[in-house]
């Protein structure tokens, strides 16, 4: 038996993570143990509760206004205590938060193999996505398997010199996820059913989904990304759905500036599969975050990234998902061309996956058991 300490911390990486999780189960001579250190605890608990997974190891380490310093601090310690306790065989970590950094150098100090899932995602610059280009190349420098989404992911991986030979194009996981989460809303629609109400107050507008997270857009850009939701909302035809992100930084700003807006609902972060309904539900997402960019392709709908470079290329080359960096003014022209210009819209909204094919995970599980 082989013992696989999979650790994350985050929402993001919850949702790419537990169909790795169960196809690890499924898999022979394999026992996965699932070290949390809640990095993010409630967004994080509510994929736990939908993909009914139950931490063997809780760090709970999330504190309020905790420092980057703080955090990598404490996660590397007590990530370290887990894995002496518990031996494990192999460490498996996925994506580019400071979890999976610590992870990954506290197996790494123990000299215990660390496998990288949705390895290989680079923008070019060491600001954006910051600190995340960064964990994720730390990972990248001394990881022995690593699963790319993508083959331009594997190909970054090649110019930085990894061994062809250990490095696995899979597709991304979060296409499991996603396949995975609309069959059980199709079973269960009782699920995602947190829209109703904003379904009947919005009918006959276009929906834009909105989400904005991203830390090096605290602060200015935060405001610019409010501002042009202000201007859009001032349309008749437009109602927009903003699952706001819990972090201070953003909350604060955008209350301030869109509250009491008729056609802006501001609302909690979503549970997985109420956000995919809204994925679903969606003319077009206006987005900083990642997963978004891979999710929204998958389903066919435009995705304007309020971003000035990505890691995830793909979905631009696609033609699905177009960087507007964080402008106002550029925010509002691009989202308007696409509400006037069907054709425009149209050239966007064709459901394309450049991100995988949803038998990511297996794929993962097999190479893990052969290891
Ligand atoms: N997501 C969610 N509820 C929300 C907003 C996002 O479940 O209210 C999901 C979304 O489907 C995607 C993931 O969270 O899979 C993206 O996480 P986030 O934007 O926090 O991080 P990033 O992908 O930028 O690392």
């Amino acid at each position: 038996m082989k013992t696989i300490l999979v650790v994350f911390g985050t929402r993001p990486e919850a949702i790419k993570l537990f169909p790795v999780i169960n196809a690890l189960r499924e898999a022979d001579g394999i026992r996965p143990v699932v070290c949390v250190s809640a990095q993010h605890r409630g967004l994080l608990d509510q994929v736990l509760a939908i993909a009914g997974i139950v931490p063997d190891f809780d760090l709970d380490i999330m504190t309020p206004g905790q420092t980057l310093d703080a955090l990598t601090a404490s996660l590397l310690v007590e990530l370290g205590k887990v894995m002496d306790d518990v031996k494990p065989d192999r460490v498996l970590v996925q994506g580019d938060t400071a979890t999976v950094m610590c992870g990954a150098l506290a197996a790494y100090y123990r000299k215990i193999p660390v496998d990288h899932v949705e390895a290989g995602l680079r923008s070019g610059n060491i600001y954006q996505p910051w600190p995340e280009e960064v964990n994720r190349k730390v990972v990248g420098s001394f990881a022995v398997l690593h699963f790319a989404p993508t083959e331009t992911a594997a190909n970054a991986l090649k110019a930085e010199n990894v061994d062809p030979a250990a490095i696995h194009v899979t597709g991304n996981t979060v296409i499991d996820a996603l396949h995975w989460v609309t069959d059980r809303i199709e079973r269960e629609p009782e699920l995602a059913d947190a829209l109703d109400d904003l379904k009947t107050r919005f009918s006959g507008k276009r929906i834009i989904g909105v989400t904005s997270h991203r830390r090096e857009n605290f602060g200015g850009g935060l405001e610019a990304i409010a501002e042009a939701i202000r201007r859009l909302a001032a349309r008749d035809d437009v109602a927009l759905i903003f699952p706001v992100h819990p972090n201070p930084n953003v909350r604060a700003v955008m209350e301030e500036a869109l509250s009491g807006l008729e056609n802006v609902a501001m609302i909690p972060p979503l549970d997985y599969p109420n956000f995919a309904h809204l994925l679903s539900l969606a003319d077009i997402m206006l987005t900083d975050s990642g997963g978004v960019q891979e999710e929204a392709p998958a389903l066919g709908k435009p995705v304007l990234v309020m971003r000035d470079t990505t890691e995830r290329p793909e979905g631009v080359a696609a033609g699905t998902a177009r960087l507007v960096g964080t402008d106002a003014d550029t925010i509002v022209a691009e989202v308007e061309h696409l509400l006037d210009d069907s054709d425009a819209y149209e050239a966007m909204a064709r459901a394309h996956n450049p991100f995988g094919d949803g038998n990511a995970a297996e794929r993962i599980a097999r190479l893990i058991a052969a290891a």
